[in-house]
């Protein structure tokens, strides 16, 4: 199965990064909606299309408001979006109120269960510590898994629910020397992540939600970092990721 990165910066796009958003072509799922959102378009081949929202920080859905251009001329029957109720409301409501978007909401939405199922699949939700209502994904296929974690000060609360997936993609919005700022906006540090992945097993790591600052080509400061995983991958826009 294939994982297209589509936003991979957090807070705000720079010129090489747009924010939050990542897709898996075939199951017709995206995750976050964040600027990236308008590359869904190219990679659009299922009926039906179906939005996984972690939290309503705008870096994660202001995207949404893309859907009239992303859709246009595409044979879509619909477009659910999943997330938190007040998370919903806040969608409907507020992002795209009149006094914000011309047009108002018209799709679907499917309030989230700590466990339930789209398209055959099996999904999970776990609550993570962002200062805000947010929740992490897991989904699982009979024979793959993905775990999707962002945004959250990282812990080991949430390691059993991403243990032994096949591909953990994890915010670093952080190097290690930042962990002050870290812990204010409530995102993670590069060696925390590492450090779960390992307790976690997860079998895959990709890192992704970085500092839209730091932008050379470690952006979340892995060779400062005070650990390591095998084969972690620094995610960027448009990588695609086989698993
Ligand atoms: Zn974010
Ligand atoms: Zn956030």
């Amino acid at each position: 199965m294939r994982l297209c990165m589509l936003g991979t910066a957090g807070y705000h796009p720079n010129e090489t990064r747009h924010t939050a958003c990542c897709m898996l072509p075939s199951q017709g799922f995206v995750l976050d909606a964040g600027t990236g959102f308008f590359r869904v378009r190219d990679h659009l081949v299922t009926p039906r299309l179906h939005v996984f929202l972690t939290h309503v920080h705008l870096d994660h859905v202001a995207g949404l408001t893309f859907l009239l251009d992303v859709l246009w001329e595409k044979p879509v029957e619909s477009v659910t979006v999943h997330a938190l109720p007040e998370h919903l409301d806040v969608v409907r409501k507020q992002l795209f109120g009149s006094l914000l978007f011309p047009v108002e909401f018209r799709y679907r939405t499917q309030p989230v269960q700590p466990e339930f199922e789209v398209e055959g699949v099996r999904v999970r939700t776990c609550p993570l510590d962002h200062g805000t209502p947010c929740i992490g994904y897991r989904f699982d296929w009979p024979d793959r898994s993905l775990a999707y974690v962002t945004d959250t000060r990282c812990s080991e609360r949430y390691a059993d629910f991403v243990r032994g997936v096949d591909l953990l993609i994890h915010e670093c919005n952080f190097p290690d020397r930042l962990r002050h700022l870290a812990d204010l906006t409530g995102h993670s540090v590069v060696s925390d992540v590492l450090r779960l992945a390992r307790k976690a097993e997860v079998r895959r790591l990709c890192l992704t939600h970085f500092n839209p600052l730091l932008t050379g080509d470690d952006p979340a400061g892995l060779d400062q970092a005070e650990t390591s995983f095998p084969g972690v991958i620094v995610a960027a826009d448009g990588l695609q990721i086989d698993f």
